[in-house]
């Protein structure tokens, strides 16, 4: 009996030993979370990472240290016991962070997230991490002024915005309504000068809300609108016959192309134009997604020389079989016809994106103008560039045609601001190149304009009273 007592009380004691040699792990629980913070005026959530591979968590508590001292923002517990541990190993707290209700004050303070795991390292509290996270609270908006603006806008045109932001800003650009258009830095400054161009979408509401928007690292937001008229336009409604060798070849080769069933052809259709164009558009506005921070356009753009315009801009489409609707769509660019297989040029300067098949545009080239201006070429039958080249206005760049869903030789010419489609009407126009745009790139940076020539300190004074002078 007194042998079986001691083997139990051996075993009891060997896994006792082994327990606390398991439980006295060594390593603390780690805490992933922001380097550092910013906090505005908008109150926001942070998400804090907790974890510990060995005897697992135990709690975590947050607090802020500002100028009045220590404060709990949040605490969890996760449960388990201090012979079992606890089987909760990673945890994500979101931290909610009012700057106000905190009661920081604007400047610098300190997020402390403290976390224990079930550890017996410690014959009190468990394996402990302390971490704190340096936090900026920062009420004031940025600052934002408005120097060069247009103010004639219509509906499917373009407009640019120049304006000033202070350092502190991380993003800004100009809003219409819900979209946003971001800001690039003015050629050749260095004083926060900024520049947007814009779209104002063919569908968008009437007269919508367009400011100036400048947002620093706590999310302190900037905006500033300034006195514009709009332009309301109603684009043209047309009819469109699907005839029966368009259907019968033109269908069913896009159909192959794209693993459509072209059995029904009118099926088929509907399935082309509608998701088809869809997904056509969805890779046009990855391929505008970036765009070279420089103007490399000059002058007004280029229509395709001799060119007959067969469609316009935002033309509502209507396509029927015979008597039948099957299908609509909205036209973004303009068809322009010559002779089959001409030559097509770009029309201004600027850095090819796209060269290469795109669906229904057939045969399709996308060049980067700067600024995220882009124009669209389509259906040609060849292409004689590729991404990454530089073409200069008038250099050509593939010969029309009839590839993608075109009834016969033509080229789409469309222009993209912003991954939206404007209307190349004003963009072909030059006198409003010269008075809204280049107008806008003369107007010399802030300093110039203030700075007078250096003059020696004993040189005379210059004439200010030069008006006078002159009535004399
Ligand atoms: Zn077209």
């Amino acid at each position: 009996m007194r042998a079986i007592l001691l083997i139990v009380f051996g075993l009891f004691v060997l896994a006792g030993g082994g327990l606390a040699f398991v439980r006295c792990e060594g390593s603390p629980p780690g805490v992933s979370a922001p380097a550092t913070l910013a906090l505005g005026r908008t109150p926001r959530q942070v998400a804090v990472e907790v974890f510990d591979e060995g005897a697992g968590l135990r709690d975590v508590t947050v607090h802020v240290i500002g100028k009045d001292g220590e404060k709990l923002v949040t605490s969890r517990e996760f449960g388990g016991g201090f012979v079992s541990g606890s089987e909760i190993s990673r945890e994500t707290i979101e931290v909610p962070l009012d700057g106000k209700a905190l009661g920081l004050g604007e400047g610098e303070s300190k997020l402390v997230v403290t976390a224990r795991d079930w550890s017996w390292r410690t014959l009190t509290g468990g394996g402990t991490t302390r971490t704190e996270i340096p936090l900026v609270f920062d009420t004031r908006p940025p600052r934002l002024s408005v120097e060069n603006t247009q103010t004639y806008l219509q509906r499917g045109g373009s407009g640019v915005a120049v304006y000033q932001v202070g350092e502190d800003v991380v993003r800004d650009g100009v809003t219409v309504g819900e979209l946003f258009f971001r800001g690039h830095p003015f050629p050749g400054d260095t004083t926060g000068r900024r520049v947007a161009f814009f779209a104002l979408p063919q569908d968008v509401p009437t007269d919508p809300p367009i400011r100036v928007i400048a947002e620093d690292a706590a999310g302190n937001r900037s905006a500033a609108s300034w006195g514009t008229h709009f332009k309301e336009r109603r684009f043209p409604e047309i009819s469109i016959q699907l005839p029966p060798q368009f259907l019968q070849n033109k269908v069913a080769e896009l159909a192959d192309a794209r693993g459509i069933d072209a059995a029904d052809r009118i099926a088929a259709f509907q399935t082309i134009n509608s998701t088809g164009r869809a997904e056509d558009e969805r890779k046009i506005r990855e391929v505008t997604r970036e765009s070279v921070t420089e103007k490399l356009w000059d002058g007004a753009f280029e229509q395709l020389r001799n060119s007959k315009v067969t469609s316009h801009f935002a033309e509502k489409r209507s396509y029927f079989v015979e008597d039948e609707k099957v299908s609509q769509a909205t036209h973004y660019g303009y068809d322009l016809a010559t002779t089959a297989a001409a030559p097509i040029s770009a029309s201004n300067s600027g850095k090819v994106v796209y060269a290469d098949d795109l669906g229904i545009y057939g045969g399709c080239v996308i060049i980067d103008h700067g600024f995220d201006l882009f124009t669209l070429y389509g259906h040609l039958s060849r292409i004689d560039v590729k991404p990454g080249d530089l073409v200069s206005k008038g250099g050509v760049i593939g010969l029309s045609g009839a590839t993608g869903l075109a009834g016969g030789d033509h080229l789409h010419f469309a222009t993209l601001l912003g991954g939206v489609y404007v209307d190349p009407v004003e963009w072909w126009d030059p006198k409003w190149i010269r008075e809204k745009v280049d107008a806008v790139f003369a107007v010399p940076s802030g300093p110039a304009i203030a700075e007078t020539p250096a003059r020696p300190a004993d040189a005379p004074a210059p004439d200010v009273a030069a008006p006078a002078a002159a009535e004399r």
